[in-house]
């Protein structure tokens, strides 16, 4: 299937390994010109290598609002436009109510999960308004339709850049502009195996028997961002192998 997306720009953050990763790889294998962002330069630098098809690496820390809005102005001169924005960044680290006693910790997850990604749309959303074709796919989690014991600072932040997203959705869709989140379930990815250990056994409790690939998730991302998705805005889109079992 042709995504119709050959020649856009597109800007993914976070994006050195895992999910970002993988979106990267499926819209620069779509024939999108691809920036990529992480912290260190090294580990960028070799992603965009084996993404390859001319994808730009960055130097961008994404943890706060400064370093998200840098990355879109800095992925914007190099490829002199973003018409695709993926939002992303790591997860914050896992606790519960009682023991997070410092506050900050729900501050710092918010600025990174949800701040960033706001940062991020107000620098590439108004230019995609203007040229009336944009995409916005925030990598965001389940735990949005149903949160994760013992990730409180994730569910929270996640479910206010949820609340952002929609209002967004509803406000630039007469643009051409669609503003979708994508929910990742249980992902063969670093950051699960930093939640779990060995996560080999958790695929038993997926109703489709295994742990998603981050390809596969890849593969859907570039699918939300494609010219025959541009009826699709406002959504929240579990990609959980149907972990999430409500009907809504
Ligand atoms: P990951 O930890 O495997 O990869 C995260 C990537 O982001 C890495 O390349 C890392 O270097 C980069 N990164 C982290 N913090 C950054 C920052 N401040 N600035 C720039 N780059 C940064 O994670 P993943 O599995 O690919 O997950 C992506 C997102 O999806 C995370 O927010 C994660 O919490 C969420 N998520 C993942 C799963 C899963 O099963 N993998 C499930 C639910 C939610």
């Amino acid at each position: 299937m042709n995504l119709g997306i050959d020649g856009r720009r597109a800007a993914v953050a976070a994006a050195s390994r895992g999910l970002g990763f993988a979106t990267a790889a499926a819209l620069a294998g779509e024939g999108v010109q691809v920036a990529i962002c992480g912290r260190d330069r090294t580990r960028i630098e070799d992603a965009a290598a084996r993404i390859g098809n001319g994808c730009v690496p960055l130097v961008a820390d994404v943890a706060d609002a400064e370093g998200a809005t840098a990355f879109i102005e800095a992925a914007n001169q190099v490829l002199g436009g973003v018409d695709i924005l993926v939002a992303n960044a790591g997860g914050p680290p896992a606790g519960d109510f009682a023991g997070i006693d410092d506050l900050s910790a729900y501050a710092e997850a918010f600025e990174l999960n949800c701040l960033s990604t706001i940062a991020m749309c107000k620098a590439a959303v108004p230019a995609m308004q203007q040229r009336h074709w944009g995409r916005v796919v925030a990598i965001t989690s389940i735990a949005v339709r149903q949160p994760i014991a013992g990730l409180i600072l994730s569910n929270t932040a996640r479910a206010g850049v949820t609340g952002f997203l929609k209002t967004l959705a509803r406000e630039v869709a007469a643009d051409g502009v669609t503003v979708n989140s994508l929910q990742p379930g249980l992902h063969d990815t670093e950051r699960l195996q930093d939640l779990h250990g060995d996560a080999s056994s958790l695929g038993a409790s997926v109703p489709t028997g295994f742990i998603g690939a981050a390809d596969d998730f890849g593969a859907v991302a570039a699918f939300v961002c494609s010219e025959s998705a541009k009826y699709l805005t406002g959504a929240a889109i579990p990609v959980d192998g149907g972990v999430y079992a409500g009907l809504l």
